[in-house]
């Protein structure tokens, strides 16, 4: 099968041709970082306006790297969410708008599903497989006992590993968005400060990063008032530390109890160096297989919605054209 994706769920513009759910013959992103850089984030009425501009030059990109025509393309598959209601929607009609006009099939696929389609481009999965989610809005880990099978074994209580990043990154003055900027400074940092791991009990698979947000806050906060000087980069790979280990801890002990085949991590913050270092030690030492996408394919890209879209059409599933953007749509 030769799927068409479309992905616009925030502010990347993206449109890939995926045969097989396996072999990418085009990828094409157009970021908007640069725009939403000046604000410290991402405004959801500009990342629309962006959206609406690019869509017809990306999907023209994508059919011209790829060297495929229309009638090659078996379906159509689209983010429907989650993600910026107004963004999901511009992707979604452009979807159904070329469904309707090429006669093609179409495909919802939900975006974190998308995200762990992205490491299929390296090695078929192997099932029970067990799934990291790192990513801008969600810290997940899930088990995969099938092809679009999903079952949560444990998330966050408050926010995402990719938002802790974001904000621990404001709160040091770095630009948008932060995960890479702390990825750096962190590599020439040291751990010089102790802050806190979220274990929150021996027995959990979920995640709390607020108090290790606050507690960074707090620390930069005393600093000042004593006059005391404290590096970024120390600050950065103390922070970076905590989130690692206990990323990683959670993960190894959940791919044990559950005797997984696999291990697999998905969304931007697989990205972060540290994590992928300290997850690649570990699982080695632990002889469990471990997947991690290369850097293009972690943060948010059409060749993953593809991907997940060619399972769900091989499985039969179809949407019509009342497919409607779903901000807050569920994988499970
Ligand atoms: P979601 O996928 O949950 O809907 P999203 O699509 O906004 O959210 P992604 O595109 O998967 O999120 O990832 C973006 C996030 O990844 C941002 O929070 C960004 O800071 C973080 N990130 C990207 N690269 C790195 C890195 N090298 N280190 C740490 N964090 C990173
Ligand atoms: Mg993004
Ligand atoms: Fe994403």
């Amino acid at each position: 099968n030769i799927i068409l994706g479309i992905e616009t769920s925030c502010d990347e513009t993206a449109v890939a041709i995926v045969k097989n759910g396996t072999n990418i013959l085009s990828n094409v992103v157009a970021s908007q970082i640069e725009s939403h850089k000046r604000f410290g984030g991402v405004v959801p009425e500009i990342a629309s306006r962006h959206h609406v501009e690019q869509m017809t030059v990306v999907l023209e990109e994508a059919f011209n790297q790829a060297e495929v025509d229309w009638e090659e393309i078996d379906a159509i598959a689209v983010t429907e969410g989650p993600g910026l209601v107004g963004a999901l929607l511009v992707g979604v009609n452009a979807a159904k708008a070329l469904a309707f006009a090429k006669r093609k099939p179409l495909v919802g696929v939900q975006h974190i599903a998308g995200h762990i389609y992205a490491n299929r481009f390296q090695q078929e999965f192997e099932f029970p497989l067990l799934a990291l989610i790192v990513s801008g809005g969600h810290t997940e880990l899930i088990l995969m006992k099938e092809h679009g099978s999903f079952e949560l074994i444990g998330e966050t209580l408050d926010d995402a590993a990719g938002e802790a990043y974001d904000k621990v990154a404001r709160m040091l003055d770095l630009p948008y968005p932060g995960g890479p900027e702390i990825d750096r400074l962190a590599e020439q940092g040291e751990e010089t400060i102790d802050f806190p791991r979220a274990w929150l009990g021996e027995e959990s698979y979920d995640f709390s990063f607020s108090g290790l947000k606050s507690a960074v806050i707090n620390k930069i906060h005393n600093a000042g008032q004593r006059g005391e000087v404290l590096k970024k980069e120390d600050i950065a790979a103390s922070f970076q530390a905590s989130v690692v280990e206990v990323l990683t801890a959670k993960t190894l002990r959940a791919a044990k109890e559950y005797n997984v085949k696999q291990v697999i991590v998905a969304g931007g913050v697989a990205a972060n160096k540290g994590l992928r270092n300290e997850l690649q030690k570990q699982f080695n030492e632990a002889q469990i297989p471990l997947l991690i996408p290369p850097l293009a394919l972690c943060t948010d890209n059409a060749a993953m919605i593809a991907a997940a879209g060619t399972i769900a059409y091989q499985q039969g599933k179809r949407a019509g054209l009342d497919l409607n953007a779903n901000p807050s749509l569920e994988l499970i």
